[in-house]
């Protein structure tokens, strides 16, 4: 972590507020974007602070653009809501793949074949699922036009760099811009920055520490390739296995990256997609977060000169973009007022306070156990801390959680349960932790989230958007909100 030589005092300053609000989202990544949208469409002046000039976080300026895991092995949609709307508005303009919803939970060997080509994603445990291919730059747009849509008032270009705090209640947020340091005050404040960046001005208590060996121990510098012709790539890998074998062996001793992914959006088929993974000492340490940026150029650089010069159907491809943002999975975890262990990975009880469900998919048999996790409100929750939710994949919940829970669909179902609450709470002058759940469970239900007891049956279009029929809602219940 970069050290501190010295310190000196910062003169006293007074920072001018421009603005007074119900809701404060900082981070318009997928769960910012849950979060502000439902916050506003609920009621809430809300305003949402962004430090880049575009909305989606890892969804757009990362390139991570496989939106996964949103039925489960049955094929039944699990994530719906402010993420299902998303990509249907992506599918409308052709920006968008995925298996069609007939197929959901089929075995059938052909078309597991024919959806494992197109991305691997759609496959899991021998089951096709519904996890979509998205358009980033498309979805920029569509984001902009959701929160302006529901009338968020977005400063972009703008860095939240702490919460004002009175006590342990959270009273607003201040900015840094082009502009200066300026403050926006709120009744509710909603970290939604991916890596917790509010949270030890809250005084939130918090985990960071990560085992290497999981997935959000990475950072990623994600790169696309363009100008690819497949017809040889494929002929040559067929042809010659082991030259490709070894070809790939030699790129990974030089630090390159062997594994790449095909765009298969429609006109983009001659796309590459690489993610790699670069092992760091801490995901929110900037001298860390500079290393893999060097570090990242110089392997994308030696991947594509490897592949052009080896691979035949590379040799008139180009970089044509390396990640704006980079790519970031793991850094603080809040303790909340209930954590998600892994112990919670082998219950089938839903919680009182269930606001998503998320398939179980990743974990083999284990997963065809136990096909769905439930997720409590309280894990929104900062322990300790007034007026503030945690919308991101900062959520409370342990190593082996986050490494499974902290995709965007997920991100965006936090950010859709805390922007609701948050409203919900203004609206009945009651703070967020004092948030009626069955309440918030009617008002997340009625915005197509698929919760326990209240599955959407089926979705119907009315006025071309998605709406869901629901059956019987009856909910047991069961895992009380004490734990
Ligand atoms: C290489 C890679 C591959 C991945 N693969 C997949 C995948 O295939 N599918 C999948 O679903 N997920 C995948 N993930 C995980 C997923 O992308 C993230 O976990 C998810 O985007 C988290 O959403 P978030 O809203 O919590 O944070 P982010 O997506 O990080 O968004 C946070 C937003 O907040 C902004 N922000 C941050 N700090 C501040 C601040 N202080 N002030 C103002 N703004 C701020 C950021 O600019 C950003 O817009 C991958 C991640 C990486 C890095």
């Amino acid at each position: 972590m970069t050290k501190a030589i010295r310190t000196i005092p910062e003169p006293n300053k007074t920072i001018d507020v421009v603005r007074d609000c119900d809701v404060v989202v900082v981070g318009g990544g997928p769960g910012g974007i849950g979060a502000a949208v439902s916050a506003a469409r609920n009621g809430a002046d809300t305003v949402l602070i962004e430090r880049y000039g575009y909305l989606g976080g890892m969804g757009t300026g990362g390139l991570v653009t496989i939106i996964p895991c949103l039925s489960d092995f049955a094929g039944t949609m699990q994530i719906g809501g402010i993420n299902q709307e998303w990509i249907e508005r992506l599918t409308l303009k052709e920006a968008e793949i995925h298996p069609p919803q007939e197929i959901w939970g089929s075995t059938d060997k052909r078309l597991i074949s024919y959806w494992n080509d197109r991305s691997f994603f759609t496959v899991r445990e021998g089951h096709i699922i519904y996890s979509s291919i998205i358009d980033a730059e498309i979805s920029k747009c569509i984001l902009n036009d959701m929160v302006a849509e529901a009338k968020v008032k977005t400063y972009l270009h703008s860095w939240g760099t702490m919460p004002l705090m009175d006590g342990n209640k959270a009273a607003g947020v201040v900015f840094e811009s082009k502009s200066g340091r300026q403050a926006i005050l709120a009744k509710v404040v909603i970290d939604s920055t991916g890596d917790g960046d509010l949270l030890p001005f809250a005084g939130a208590a918090f985990d960071t520490d990560i085992d290497p060996n999981l997935r959000i121990a990475n950072l990623s510098l994600c790169y696309w390739i363009n100008n690819v012709n497949f017809m040889k790539v494929d002929d040559f890998r067929k042809m010659y296995p082991l030259r490709w074998a070894e070809l790939m062996q030699d790129l990974m001793k030089k630090g390159g990256h062997p594994f790449f992914m095909r765009s298969n959006l429609k006109g983009q088929e001659n796309v590459v997609w690489i993610h790699p993974r670069y092992a760091n000492s801490s995901q929110t340490d900037v001298e860390e977060l500079t290393r893999v940026e060097f570090l990242g150029r110089e392997k994308m650089l030696l991947t594509h000169e490897f592949f052009k010069k080896n691979i035949p159907g590379f040799e008139d491809s180009f970089i044509v973009l390396s990640s704006p943002q980079l790519g970031t999975r793991g850094a603080r975890r809040v303790h909340g007022d209930c954590m998600l262990t892994s112990g919670d990975l082998l219950s089938n009880e839903p919680f009182e306070d269930t606001i998503a469900i998320f398939p179980d998919l990743d974990r083999g048999e284990a997963s065809l156990a136990h096909p769905n996790t439930f997720i409590p409100y309280r894990s929104l929750l900062p322990r300790g801390v007034e007026n503030m939710l945690v919308a991101c994949r900062a959520f409370s919940s342990d190593q082996e959680v986050n490494n499974f829970f902290n995709l965007i669909p997920h991100c965006v179902a936090f950010g859709e349960a805390a922007g609701t609450a948050a409203a919900l709470s203004i609206s009945r002058r009651v703070s967020v932790r004092n948030v009626d759940f069955a309440s918030l469970r009617k008002r997340l239900a009625a915005q197509n989230v698929p919760l326990p007891g209240m599955y959407p049956a089926k979705y119907e279009k009315k006025e071309g958007k998605p709406v869901a029929v629901y059956e019987a809602p009856a909910f047991g219940e069961r895992r009380p909100a004490s734990k």
